[in-house]
């Protein structure tokens, strides 16, 4: 027998009609490419994302097609979210940062008709142009006053959308239907498209606002420095719209001082990043001796959130850091990091170190771990081994089937990521299963040693990776980023780590560089590491 519930499909278009409806004049702020804040209500996004809707038809666009973005955090790129999703289109945000060439092979691959850009990327989109010759159209993301010249023939965003009614009711269609597709920056082979659908985009929302994860309400102004081309900005645009949360975005400016500004000017309360975000801020704030003033949690994910930087936001700025883990095959989100009501009578030594790992899993997200042969491993806290993962926002395949069928027995889809499960649900990353050192047969967690040198005062970031041993097949090299006029020399920084970890954990060396290569979305880039320290010699 069948419930007699209605069949209301989960469609990404109801969102906005909610926060319009509900929220109509709660503010979204963004700061311009150009400079300068626009600021505008969801009443407004609704309406320009219908008219968005109403110029898109015009243009051709139908259902299932793919539409580019390559754009920064404003209201035009949210708009272009409702638009192109809620007509029934599939938007193709675009990381900027990634190699001009693996862009040309994303709008290809994808078969993007238009690409919407910010002016920034004007340069970028003429270079691209001659070599996406199935993109029909290059719309400018700016008014007919600013658009610049180029020897394009460029569409100008204000002009497509101005010239359409927002008489329009947005299609329902099945819930299952694609909505917008991210390509994941590996760093190896070609970027590989993870599908998103409107029900999988709806219910990752609905997840990710609950109390133990991001706990998003009505009284939240939110600020999502993680990039609207990134994950879908870990859902926040339509997370916010669901609870009618406040929204700022920063656009390209992304620098201490440009976010001190936003949050105070803005009264912020939460946001969302990369380690490497939060590491700059926290630097500037400590050099200038500022306080932010209305910030209640700040969303630290996408790599490892160092101990040392969790601690700093909380004992020093009185923040509540969420420790957060996904990845891009999985909407993203997958864990954050908040006690049970137990842990609150714990020691203040052991609820901090509680504090420190990924989380326990959001409702819709199963996980596993398991070890070489499949066979899954206890939840002790203390085996580790391959982390499997399950449930309605996370990718059956990849975009065009490209690597093949990618479930295992059950639909698990392995992580990638090395872990620990405990009996309470936590999770703990030990390391990317390619970047773990495999050191006497036994595993050394690179992650935990960067977390050791990243506590030293001196250090300002550290990557650890495995160098060719002759007996131990591998052993840890330490490669570190001092703090501008700190000391500290190699010794020194062994002998801080030294009581810390397993004696056979100590790296063997260490080597101090000037920075370290990150990849398009802020993570280590350990293969140029490895590439670079093929040939370093280990003392002894
Ligand atoms: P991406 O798909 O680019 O978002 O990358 C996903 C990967 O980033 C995961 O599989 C992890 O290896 C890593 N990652 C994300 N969040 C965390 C975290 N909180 N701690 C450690 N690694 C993380």
């Amino acid at each position: 027998m069948l419930g007699l519930m209605q069949n209301m499909p989960l469609t990404i278009s109801s969102l906005i009609r909610h926060a319009d409806r509900n929220h109509g004049d709660t503010e979204i702020v963004s700061r311009e490419t150009g400079g300068g804040l626009h600021r505008y209500t969801y009443h407004d996004a609704h309406r320009r994302s219908r008219q968005l809707a109403r110029a898109l038809i015009a243009l051709g666009v139908r259902p299932s097609d793919r539409v580019a973005s390559l754009a920064w955090n404003n209201h035009r790129h949210f708009e272009l979210y409702y638009g192109v999703s809620g007509m029934g289109a599939i938007l193709n945000t675009i990381n900027p940062r990634l190699f001009p060439e693996q862009i040309g092979y994303i709008i290809n691959h994808a078969e993007d008709g238009l690409v919407f850009f910010d002016l920034t990327f004007l340069p970028l989109v003429e270079g691209l142009a001659a070599h996406c010759k199935g993109v029909r159209s290059w719309v400018a993301l700016t008014d007919r006053a600013r658009m610049p010249e180029s020897k394009l023939p460029l569409l100008c965003y204000e002009d497509l959308v101005n010239a359409h009614s927002d008489d329009y009711e947005w299609p329902l269609f099945d819930e299952n239907t694609a909505s917008s597709l991210c390509y994941t920056s590996g760093t190896t082979g070609n970027p590989k498209g993870a599908l998103y659908s409107h029900r999988s985009t709806v219910l990752h929302a609905y997840g990710s606002c609950l109390p133990d994860a991001l706990n998003l309400s009505a009284r939240d102004t939110v600020l999502p420095v993680v990039p609207l081309f990134h994950v879908n900005a870990w859902g926040l645009p339509y997370a916010c719209a669901l609870t009618g949360a406040r929204l700022v975005m920063p656009g390209p400016q992304l620098d201490g001082a440009s976010l001190h500004e936003l949050f105070e000017q803005e009264e912020v309360t939460v946001s969302a990043g990369v380690p490497t975000i939060w590491l700059g801020l926290l630097q500037y704030l400590k050099e200038k001796q500022l306080r932010l003033s209305t910030v209640k949690r700040l969303v630290i994910g996408g790599s490892a959130a160092p101990p040392a930087l969790i601690r700093a936001f909380d004992e020093d700025f009185g923040i509540t850091v969420l420790h957060a883990w996904g990845m891009t095959e999985m909407s993203p989100l997958g864990t954050v990091n908040t006690p049970k009501g137990k842990h609150l009578k714990l020691p203040a030594a052991e609820l901090d170190r509680m504090r420190l790992n990924q989380g326990r899993p959001i409702y819709g997200v199963e996980m596993k771990i398991v070890d070489d042969s499949g066979k899954e491993l206890p939840r002790d806290g203390k085996a580790f081994g391959d982390l499997l993962v399950r449930g309605p926002w996370i990718a059956s395949g990849y975009y065009k089937g490209e690597g093949g069928d990618i479930l295992r027995e059950g639909g698990w889809f392995a992580t990638g990521d090395v872990a620990t499960l405990d009996a309470d649900g936590y999770m703990q990353i030990t390391d990317r299963s390619k970047d773990v050192i495999k050191s006497g047969g036994e595993w050394i967690s690179s992650i935990e040693l960067e977390n050791l040198a990243v506590a030293h005062p001196a250090v300002a970031e550290a990557a650890v990776i495995g160098v060719a041993h002759p007996k131990w097949d591998e052993r840890p090299l330490l490669i570190v980023v001092k703090k501008k006029d700190a000391e500290v020399s190699r010794e020194q920084l062994l002998d801080f780590m030294r009581d810390k970890v397993a004696k056979w954990w100590l790296p063997d060396d260490v080597v101090f560089v000037d920075s370290l290569p990150h990849t398009a979305t802020g993570k280590l880039l350990k293969t140029r590491l490895r590439e670079d320290f093929r040939e370093h010699q280990l003392p002894g």
